[in-house]
């Protein structure tokens, strides 16, 4: 829990400053168009904030800034352990401003405050404390040569290193793409999603109050086709690492094609099965964290558990136990401590969402939810909704509907269910659950996802990559394989008299 009543998250949110304007070279500053966009609580449908609306232009400007410090070395030719001070500085800043940044979040996009608070922000804190703390350990490699050869393999920071990142985990996106980033030795552009821009803003304020050098980390707020898209053909940007939907990270690829062929690290969408098998020991367990894979966060995960594969022989007793669930995490008002569903982003996802539903009732069993919901009259709700009998091919089971929405399927075998999971165009996570340690490892090594979670749903943390394959994308967050993508190998080749 937060350790704060529903009144005081009110009096809190009525007392927050709002900074929407863009953070470029160490300074807050409007889009040179002079335009702003509306940020809008989706709670409330009221307007949070006005936040620049940058465009190519003004990426040009983050862009000049950031390769400007790199070039001089103002954070690029830092010691390891000067850049590891500072962003442990940067994750005690997150700390000492926790309230803020995850009241900023759940405003922004909806999420429950009890979320923020205790998984959003404290989470990167913790992402930057681990990227600040690895960057000294880790060390360059000599290659095999013999006398009279001294060959160095370096890992050196790429440059300019453009982020692109959606709105669902807004404060932790941006923090997976620039902890890494930064502890790197690159400068980073990073473009928020314009559903939620604010605490990406202040993260780059705080990262400046920490001692990150100006022209180092630049946000810039606006819309994907245009500062989303500038920055992704952009000349001088030497990487773009890019979360959020499958579609755009297509696009990504082609503007690098169109461009300078810089590295571009998509991740992407998700369709997750979890698979529940009769010998299962603790069902109620199973159970409660397949409502979690679920409906967490309204469902708007890409690694959401949304495809349930449950044996035949279970199937009544878990979905009677899921209904369970489902009515028990209804949603309320975000900032009420004692909600644990949100709202959803905005009126378009919502209505993506409705629409759904209203096809599934004529092709599936509706067996909990379906209905959208207002609290106080207002906002994008919608109930934790559950479908049995989904037939595989059922846009139910096939498309990433991101939002609280739960698909079941059964099954009879295991070799059936192998197929069923892996037949989907996305393949970021998996789950399983089952009392068999054999059969846990089989599944383990079948499932074609970037994450097995075993008797448990979409295991994470800093230690392990996060990413998937397929049309999951191809890049990995989070662990020391992340440094993978913001640095490059180079050679230094050394003859000397043996
Ligand atoms: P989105 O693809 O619509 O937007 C993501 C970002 O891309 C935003 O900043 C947006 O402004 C920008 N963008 C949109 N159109 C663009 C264009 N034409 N050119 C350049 N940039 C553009 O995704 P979303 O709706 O914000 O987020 C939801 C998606 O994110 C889901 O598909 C979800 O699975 C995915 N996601 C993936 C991961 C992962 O790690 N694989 C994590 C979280 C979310």
């Amino acid at each position: 829990m937060t350790g704060l009543s529903h009144d005081d998250w009110k009096a809190r949110a009525k007392a927050l400053q709002i900074r929407g304007q863009a953070f470029i070279d160490g300074r807050f500053v409007d889009a040179q168009s002079g335009r702003r966009f509306d940020s809008l609580n989706p709670a409330t449908e009221t307007v949070l904030a006005e936040v620049a609306e940058c465009d190519s232009a003004d990426i040009d400007l983050a862009v000049v800034a950031a390769r400007r410090a790199f070039d001089d070395g103002r954070w690029s030719r830092k010691p390891p352990a000067e850049r590891k001070a500072v962003l442990l500085k940067l994750a005690d800043l997150i700390r000492a401003n926790l309230h803020e940044m995850a009241l900023l979040d759940s405003l922004d996009m909806g999420k429950t405050i009890t979320d923020a608070a205790t998984i959003d922000a404290p989470g990167s804190a913790h992402f930057f404390q681990w990227y600040a703390e690895a960057i000294d350990k880790i060390y360059d490699e000599i290659a095999p040569g013999g006398p009279g050869d001294l060959a160095l393999v370096r890992r050196v920071p790429l440059g300019v290193v453009g982020a692109v990142v959606p709105w669902n985990f807004p404060l932790d996106m941006a923090t997976w793409k620039a902890s890494a980033a930064l502890a790197a030795g690159n400068s980073v552009v990073l473009k928020p999603a314009e559903q939620s821009p604010l605490s990406a803003l202040r993260l780059a304020e705080l990262a400046a109050q920490a001692g990150v050098p100006d022209g180092v980390f630049n946000v810039v707020p606006g819309h994907g086709a245009s500062a989303g898209k500038a920055l992704g053909l952009h000349m001088d940007v030497d990487c773009l690492a890019f979360t959020g939907s499958t579609a755009v990270g297509k696009l990504f690829m082609q503007y690098s094609g169109q461009s300078n062929l810089k590295p571009v690290w998509p991740e992407t969408g998700g369709k997750s099965p979890n698979i529940v098998f009769d010998d299962c020991e603790d069902l109620d367990a199973a159970a409660d964290m397949a409502a979690f894979g679920a409906f967490f966060n309204q469902g708007e995960v890409c690694s959401a558990n949304t495809r349930l594969y449950v044996q035949r022989g279970i199937r009544d007793l878990f979905i009677e136990k899921l209904i369970t669930r489902a009515e028990d995490m209804q949603p309320g008002d975000p900032l009420d401590p004692a909600s644990r569903m949100g709202a959803i982003v905005d009126a378009g996802q919502l209505a993506r969402i409705m629409g759904f539903i209203e096809n599934g009732r004529y092709s599936a069993e509706l067996v909990a939810g379906g209905g959208q919901v207002q609290i106080n009259g207002k906002g994008f709700f919608v109930q934790p909704t559950i479908f049995a009998d989904v037939t595989q091919n059922d846009p139910l089971a096939r498309e990433e509907i991101f939002g609280p929405v739960l698909s079941i399927i059964t099954f009879d075998t295991e070799e059936e269910v192998i197929a069923l999971a892996n037949d989907s165009p996305y393949a970021l996570a998996a789950s399983v659950w089952t009392s068999n340690l054999d059969r846990a490892l089989r599944l383990s090594d079948r499932l074609h996802v970037g994450t097995v979670s075993v008797n448990t749903v979409d295991a994470l943390s800093a230690q392990t990559p996060f990413g998937g394959m397929k049309q999951s994308g191809f890049g990995r967050d989070l662990s020391l394989h992340s440094l993978d993508k913001y640095t490059a190998l180079k050679t230094i080749w050394v003859k000397y008299r043996a």
